[in-house]
C-alpha cells in the first residue's frame, strides 16, 4: 500500500483535505525521524504544495542552516528556538516540517493553531528522555494528532531493536544536544545495563569527529580578535610612533 493511502496522509494536492493535520514522527535518537520529515516534506514539495521546514535554532551539530540526518542528508531549514518567532512566515505554506519538535516549548499549541488554520504539520520529536520520560510537553500532541508513528533505531550494544536513547556520562540535564559521542540507540535490556558493560566499540565515532572538529573552530574563532579592533591597535600604534 502506498503512503498516499495510509490513513493521516495525503500527499496529493487533488486528494487535499481542506482542514489542516498534524502528524507525529517519535523514536529515539538515531531512528530515521529526520530522514522521514525529509522525506515527507520532499513528496509534498513533489505534489506542488509550498512547505517549510523549521529547526532549532541550538542544534547546530552538523549544519547552521539546514536540517540534517546522521547520515547528512541536509535540507534547507529556517531556524528559531521559539515557534511562534516564525508565525509570521507561515502564511504561504501548506505544509510546515518541524524537526526536534521537543526542545520548542510552543510546539503543541503552535502545531494545533497551524493545524486549524489548515495546514498540514509534520512534527519529528524524540517521545522520550534518555531517561525514557516523556520529553517536555511532546506527549500532549498525541491526541491533537491525526497519526503518530515511532520509529525504532538498531541497539548499538546488542543489534536488535533500539527504542531508547542512551546517554554516556553523568550530565543530568535534559536538554544537551550531541551525536554519537554523548548517545546511543539501545533496546530495552541495554538501556537498564551501566555503560561499564556495554560493547562501546560498536558505537560509530564519525559524528564524534565532525562534532570535535566543529567545536575546535568555534573555539579558535571565539579567541580571535575581530580584524576591526586590531586594526585599530595598529593605528593607535603608528599615532603613537609619530607623535
Ligand atoms: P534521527 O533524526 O532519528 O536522530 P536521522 O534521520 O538523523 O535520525 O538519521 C538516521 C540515520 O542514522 C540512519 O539512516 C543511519 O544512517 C544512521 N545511524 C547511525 N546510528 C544508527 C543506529 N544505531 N540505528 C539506525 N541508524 C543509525
Ligand atoms: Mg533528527
Ligand atoms: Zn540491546
Amino acid at each position: 500500500m502506498s503512503s498516499k493511502h495510509l490513513p493521516g496522509f495525503s500527499f496529493s494536492k487533488h486528494s487535499l483535505p481542506s482542514h489542516g493535520q498534524i502528524q507525529v514522527i517519535f523514536g529515539p535518537m538515531f531512528s530515521g525521524k529526520t530522514t522521514e520529515l525529509i522525506r515527507r516534506i520532499k513528496r509534498y514539495g513533489f505534489a506542488k504544495y509550498n512547505c517549510l521546514l523549521v529547526k532549532y535554532a541550538n542544534d547546530m551539530r552538523y549544519d547552521d542552516i539546514c536540517v540534517a540526518t546522521h547520515d547528512r542528508q541536509v535540507a534547507k531549514a529556517v531556524s528559531c528556538t521559539l515557534l511562534e518567532k516564525i508565525e509570521n512566515l507561515t502564511a504561504d505554506y501548506d505544509v510546515i516540517g518541524i524537526d526536534e519538535g521537543q526542545f520548542f516549548p510552543d510546539v503543541v499549541t503552535f502545531s494545533e493553531n497551524m493545524a486549524n488554520k489548515g495546514k498540514t504539520v509534520v512534527v519529528a520529536a524524540l517521545d522520550g528522555t534518555f531517561q525514557r520520560k516523556g520529553f517536555g510537553s511532546i506527549l500532549d500532541l498525541v491526541p491533537l494528532a491525526e497519526s503518530v508513528i515511532k520509529l525504532s533505531a538498531v541497539c548499538m550494544n546488542c543489534f536488535g531493536e533500539g527504542s531508547f536513547t542512551k546517554r554516556f556520562g553523568s550530565e543530568t540535564e535534559i536538554e544537551v544536544i550531541g551525536g554519537a559521542e554523548t548517545y546511543m540507540a539501545a533496546c530495552r535490556l541495554c538501556h537498564m545495563k551501566e555503560m561499564s558493560m556495554m560493547n562501546t566499540e560498536n558505537i560509530p565515532n564519525d559524528c564524534e569527529k565532525q562534532l570535535q572538529v566543529k567545536n575546535k573552530n568555534k573555539a579558535i574563532n571565539a579567541k580571535r580578535r575581530p580584524l576591526e579592533s586590531i586594526r585599530n591597535d595598529e593605528n593607535k600604534k603608528i599615532k603613537l610612533a609619530s607623535s
